[in-house]
């Protein structure tokens, strides 16, 4: 899944549905199709998950048996590394099945607080296991290699957790840190729901119609009435700026705690920490935002074109910034029922081979019970797949399919994870090596959504259909803008509470601005805009989780700039990839499968490159 803040919605121009035909995503008589069957892909009863959680837990036993003795002998290692496996899997297959019917009854939660409980459990009784595996020295490795040559297969997994050695403390330290750090961090989430929660955030009219300037802020964006649009902006901005107090005192206050937290363990600060998760460093990281950044009149010139196109569709003097939406009257969004998504996802994605259609038809297939699609009562939000670890069949869950465009997306994005859990599984990739940092993981997805756009771009004859698409295209394609700003905004932020004892809401403010018109237009035009930092929900509940984001869609573009040059060549490459699973960090992988080299200095030049070309397709369509 993915959330982006400043996602630019583009309406579309034209359509072809008769008005009078209502659309329907998916025909009633169908829907209950579109369930998850947890009998058939889970458990077949009550009892049966009951005796089989018996079962897991003795495994977890006969594993804490080997508790400090697990590098005693060659034997107890790959015992300890064996029976590991064997525990997630089992745990995973019951924490994923109750998880998910919570998620599709938030009614039942004694099913979450059961799914909770298994995981903290299993964290909390195998984490010695990583404790004990770091300590290992060369010496010893070596000599058990020679003795069980079965080990070298969990040679990644022993090198994961002795990486960590110097960032790790004694037992003791650990264990006081575990408990104080959840109480350190856990409460800037809270803070900021409670300061959204507490906001006046007002109501703009709409014709007879009142609307709620927070709970309707997407009807309020796209409406149609310019003065709707812009008071709904500006109240947006007046409400974020009445709490801004609260804002700047979680931020910095997070910031100054996720620092020291990390100087602990041993790193510069937060950042160094998390780019050390992600196999890489700080200085590569601010290099790849600065290269960005550096081409941000690429996107600019996105905007700017877009900024033509609605001036000459509204006839207005000056396009401002809520009326980047703007679409002319009588032009529905296209929508797309679940019988054209499947087909759609089919074609598109048949370019990936026969073995990749057959996991996705399967999916693709209510009858197997592997959907949970159709919206209801008492359903979690968003959008995810789950699979392989605990479930030999991969499951995607939607809040609700409503056939518009980003429905589509979603669903892309999601069969290209459940498909990638599949390929994975019947290579019978160790448990251990089923995950990898998020942008790896994300990458592959997020290709499979440019495919799609591609796919559709590409075989529409309509005019204003296709430029529809490439617009779509050119949209999901930028979030490598929009997301390296909001990350170079992140690290800007962290550099200077981390620099200073007294970071000001005006000082952020500052900062915000002067990143965010390094790569949009918007920034100098409209100055409320500074204030944004305030409300990217990350900031607060996943603190430096943009990098991710940036690095996946870098890669996603490097994928699509090879795909395109010779499928035939990448395809077989790319699937090998998927199969193999994590059993090396990504840079290794990458240049292994796919001759990628991470720290390529063309690797951002390149996917500009991409954008640019598209943008002179856009704008011969445009012309036309
Ligand atoms: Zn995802």
């Amino acid at each position: 899944m993915k959330f982006n803040v400043l996602v630019l919605m583009i309406l579309l121009v034209g359509g072809n549905v008769p008005a009078q035909v209502k659309f329907e995503a998916i025909p009633k008589e169908l829907a209950p199709k579109y369930k998850l069957d947890f009998n058939r892909n889970f458990f077949s009863s009550a009892e049966t998950q009951q005796a089989e959680l018996k079962r897991a837990f003795a495994v977890l036993e006969q594993l804490e048996k080997l508790k400090g003795k697990v590098t005693a002998t060659a034997d107890n290692l790959l015992r300890s590394l064996e029976l590991s496996d064997q525990v997630s899997t089992q745990f995973y297959r019951h924490i994923i099945y109750l998880s998910l019917r919570y998620a599709v009854n938030t009614k039942d939660e004694s099913s979450n607080s059961e799914s909770s409980r298994l995981s903290s459990e299993l964290s909390k009784r195998t984490s010695f296991l990583q404790q004990e595996l770091m300590r290992i020295n060369n010496r010893t490795l070596a000599k058990f290699l020679a003795q069980k040559p079965a080990l070298k297969e969990y040679g990644f997994v022993i090198e994961s957790a002795r990486r960590y050695a110097p960032h790790t403390l004694s037992l003791k330290e650990e264990e006081l840190l575990a408990e104080i750090e959840p109480l350190a961090s856990d409460w800037t989430a809270e803070l900021f729901q409670r300061a959204l929660d507490r906001t006046q955030w007002g109501q703009v009219k709409a014709g007879s119609e009142t609307l709620d300037v927070y709970q309707q802020f997407q009807e309020i964006a796209n409406s149609p009435d310019r003065a709707v649009r812009e008071d709904g902006f500006r109240k947006t901005y007046a409400a974020l700026a009445s709490q801004r107090d609260i804002y700047t005192f979680s931020l910095t206050r997070l910031i100054k705690t996720a620092n020291r937290l990390a100087r602990v363990r041993n790193y510069k600060d937060r950042a160094d920490e998390v780019h050390f998760d992600m196999f890489l460093t700080t200085d590569e990281v601010r290099n790849m935002y600065e290269k960005i950044a550096r081409t941000g009149d690429t996107h600019k010139r996105f905007q700017r074109m877009r900024v033509d196109r609605v001036k000459k569709q509204s006839g207005y003097d000056e396009v401002k910034y809520w009326d980047r939406n703007f679409s002319p009257a009588n032009s529905p969004l296209p929508r797309f029922s679940i019988a054209e998504t499947t087909r759609i996802l089919k074609d598109s994605l048949a370019v990936l081979g026969p073995e990749y259609s057959r996991e996705l038809a399967a999916l693709l297939d209510p009858a197997n019970g592997r959907l949970d699609i159709v919206a209801g009562e008492n359903r979690v939000p968003g959008a995810f797949a789950n699979g392989f670890l605990g479930n030999p069949q991969s499951i995607f869950f939607c809040f609700n399919y409503e056939g518009y465009f980003d429905d589509l997306d979603a669903f892309a994005h999601e069969a290209g994870h459940a498909v990638h859990f599949q390929l994975m599984g019947y290579n019978k990739v160790r448990p251990a090596y089923s995950d990898g940092p998020s942008y790896f993981t994300e990458s592959f997805s997020m290709f499979n959504e440019l495919v799609m756009i591609d796919h559709l771009y590409t075989m529409e004859k309509d005019p204003e259909r296709k430029i529809y698409y490439l617009e779509q295209f050119m949209t999901y394609a930028n979030y490598l803008y929009s997301n390296t700003m909001t990350a170079a905004m992140e690290q800007a932020i962290y550099d200077k509470v981390g620099g200073s004892d007294n970071t000001s809401a005006d000082d952020i403010d500052a900062i915000a601005k002067s990143v965010g018109s390094r790569f949009s237009i918007w920034f100098d035009k409209q100055d409320e805009l500074k204030m944004r930092w305030m409300d990217v929900h990350h900031f607060y509940d996943a603190p430096m989780y943009y990098p991710n984001y940036v690095y996946a869609q870098l890669l996603a573009l490097k994928y699509y700039e090879l795909y395109k040059k010779d499928p035939k060549k990448f395809v077989p490459k790319y699937l090998d990839l998927m199969r193999n699973g994590f059993k090396a960090p990504p840079s290794d992988l990458l240049k292994k499968f796919l001759n990628i080299d991470l720290r390529d200095p063309q690797l951002a030049p390149n996917a500009v490159g991409i954008l640019d070309d598209k943008l002179d397709e856009l704008e011969v369509l445009y012309k036309k």
